[in-house]
């Protein structure tokens, strides 16, 4: 059929051949086209910028992707990297004083954040929950990552505004993913955020013929507050998918210039001689917790693997 003008567009949702697209231009700028996709086009994602013409009724071409600032992408199961959603700002890592934070499940996260190139900040959540018996080691953890460079933020979705807005101001302006162990109040914040999101999730499943619950791709909402928000389950698993040690130590900003330096090239940082690792340590330069970490989820790596490798 015929085809309007080449126009912009934002994709909200993807699934198999099809993608919800938002015109963002003209008198039809804000509504929704479910839109194929050129063949010569690579694959598109939630949260692509694309040039679009609409055919007839609610229904469009996609023509072209523009180029993306940021891409997460997630291994499937041959371990081939998958695009998952793009053009993200900023990763934020909820935690919480319940469940308890440990460094290691942190790190994992930001080894991962630190390999999409895409900044993470650590949100805490459920600040009523800190007492006395708990203020001084969150502070501590808190203060190791400031002091690596993250930005760290304090609030409550259950008071938000005891918090000054802080989950506000983070969002606001910016395409966020809310990332984080179960537990920490991801829901919770989301909720705050997007209150109506279980009406535009159960919409989208709809008109794709498929349940809420097997709706697994990522969504684009905007915020009333301004910003975006992309979320999915699958976003929000981010950080818990296999990664090469390479991966890792890249993971650990300042650990990341250091391995190179270690007396011998394959080295494993787990005590050998010379390690540059363990001298960072006693100079100050870097901290034993984070160390301790890093060797822990190394440690981890290379148990799955021995378990995977017998297996096979
Ligand atoms: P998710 O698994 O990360 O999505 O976490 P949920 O949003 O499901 O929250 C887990 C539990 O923590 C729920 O019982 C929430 O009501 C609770 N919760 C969330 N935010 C807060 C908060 O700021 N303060 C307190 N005390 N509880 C919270
Ligand atoms: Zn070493």
């Amino acid at each position: 059929g015929e085809l309007g003008p080449e126009q912009q567009g934002l994709v909200i949702a993807h699934y198999g051949q099809q993608l919800d697209v938002e015109a963002l231009e003209g008198e039809q700028a804000g509504q929704l086209f479910r839109c194929f996709v050129r063949a010569n086009i690579d694959s598109l994602v939630t949260g692509d910028r694309v040039a679009w013409c609409a055919g007839q009724g609610s229904a469009g071409v996609i023509v072209a992707r523009h180029d993306r600032h940021s891409l997460l992408q997630r291994p499937d199961n041959f371990g081939q990297l998958k695009p998952v959603a793009a053009n993200i700002d900023h990763i934020v890592l909820v935690i919480a004083p319940e469940p308890e934070p440990h460094d290691s499940l942190i790190d994992r996260y930001l080894v991962a954040a630190e390999n999409t190139g895409i900044p993470a900040v650590i949100l805490l959540n459920k600040a009523d929950l800190i007492t006395d018996a708990n203020r001084g080691s969150l502070n501590a953890l808190l203060d190791r990552y400031r002091h690596l460079g993250y930005d760290v933020v304090t609030a409550s979705a259950r008071n938000p505004e005891s918090h000054g807005n802080t989950i506000t101001e983070l969002v606001q302006d910016r395409t966020s993913v809310f990332v984080g162990q179960s537990g920490v109040g991801k829901s919770s914040i989301i909720q705050t955020l997007v209150p109506d999101r279980e009406l535009k999730v159960g919409a989208l499943s709809e008109s794709t013929g498929k349940g809420t619950h097997t709706t697994t791709t990522a969504m684009l909402f905007h915020l009333d507050c301004g910003g975006d928000l992309i979320d999915s389950p699958g976003i929000r698993e981010f950080g818990l998918w296999h990664m090469t040690a390479q991966e890792l130590e890249y993971g650990f900003r300042e650990i990341r210039d250091l391995t190179g330096l270690c007396r011998f090239r394959d080295c494993r940082h787990q005590g050998e001689p010379g390690c540059a690792l363990d001298a960072a340590v006693e100079a100050g330069r870097i901290s034993p917790e984070r160390l301790r970490s890093f060797r822990r989820i190394l440690q981890d790596m290379e148990e799955q693997q021995a378990r995977g490798l017998k297996v096979t």
